[in-house]
């Protein structure tokens, strides 16, 4: 019986492996595809002043939705992307149709100081990066700082020079630079100290229990310490309650990003978003204790 067990349980694991490769199979080629015909958007996620609720940026995340296979989200998609050649490529189109968005808010009356591509591990052991960053801002004529590059903590274990070299490049030119999911990873405070940062982020796994989780108000309080005394922006993840964002208030998180305020929105979207956000927030005193 355990012998059968054992076997049937080898062969459970087999066809689970071949599902994975078919998966990324079926959906490597498919994000080809629709990478070619231009098939994936961007949304933005606003990001918030703590004290004033000011909008200081959003987020762009990647979104893509095929005819037959409908909404695929980025959690399974990067990876497929990484694993099958494709991040490059994703990485040159988020930045280029950031960019093009960027200069139609502006044309538009709607102010958006800055706005994060993400941008994977692969994309910085390519000495080019910087370059072509600088090309496009050129090209589109924006001042760097319209433009913040997160990184994950895999990029900080990346020990290599180039690595190194190439976030000191992108830095160079006056583009943001975020620490994404800060707290996740394997990334030491060393590290933390030796790379060009402006910007950390930290995970949203400590937002989720903080009400009720003092550990995690510890670690929270202790990385935004951390984070200003390094002259950094602190930016917190995933906030989706009133008294998550009270917590941060008191705690002097910078910046707040997360359900509360917004999801991920279309581009026409962030646009009635930030009109409304405007006049709400000139209608309504922020918080009680609302500095400035
Ligand atoms: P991330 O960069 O940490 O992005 C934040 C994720 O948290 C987004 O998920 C966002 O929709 C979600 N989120 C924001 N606020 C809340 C909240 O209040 N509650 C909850 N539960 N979730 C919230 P999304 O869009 O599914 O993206 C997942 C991850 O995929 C991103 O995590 C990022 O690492 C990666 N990703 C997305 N777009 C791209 C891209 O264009 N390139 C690369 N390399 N990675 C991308
Ligand atoms: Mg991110
Ligand atoms: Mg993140
Ligand atoms: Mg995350």
């Amino acid at each position: 019986q355990a012998k059968e067990n054992g076997r049937g349980t080898f062969r459970f694991a087999n066809l689970e492996k071949n599902q994975v490769a078919q998966d990324r199979l079926v959906l490597g080629s498919a994000l080809r595809d629709s990478l070619a015909k231009g098939m994936l958007n961007l949304h933005y996620q606003p990001q918030v002043r703590t004290h004033t609720l000011e909008l200081s940026g959003v987020e762009a995340l990647s979104r893509w939705h095929h005819p037959t296979l409908g909404n695929i989200y980025p959690s399974r998609f990067i990876a497929v992307a990484e694993e099958t050649g494709q991040i490059e490529a994703i990485g040159r189109w988020s930045l280029l149709e950031a960019c093009r968005q960027i200069v139609k808010w502006d044309r538009d009356g709607i102010h958006v100081p800055t706005v994060a591509v993400n941008l994977s591990a692969v994309h910085f052991r390519n000495r080019a990066l910087s370059e072509h960053i600088a090309a496009l801002l050129k090209d589109h004529d924006l001042k760097p700082a319209r433009l913040t590059v997160e990184i994950t903590e895999s990029v900080m274990m990346d020990n290599s020079r180039d690595t190194e070299e190439v976030l000191q490049s992108i830095r160079n030119l006056g583009c943001g630079l975020s620490m994404d999911d800060f707290g996740t990873g394997y990334s030491s405070l060393s590290r933390l100290t030796r790379l060009p940062l402006t910007e950390i982020k930290i995970d949203r796994s400590f937002i989720n229990e903080f009400e009720h989780d003092t550990n995690a108000q510890a670690v929270t309080m202790a990385v935004i310490g951390i984070g200003s005394r390094l002259g950094m922006t602190v930016v917190t993840e995933g906030v989706e309650t009133e008294q998550q964002w009270r917590l941060l208030e008191e705690l002097n998180c910078d910046v707040m990003q997360g359900y509360l305020f917004a999801k991920p929105l279309a581009p026409d979207d962030l646009e009635k978003w930030v009109r409304q956000h405007k006049t709400i927030r000139e209608i309504m005193p922020t918080t009680p204790s609302a500095k400035n």
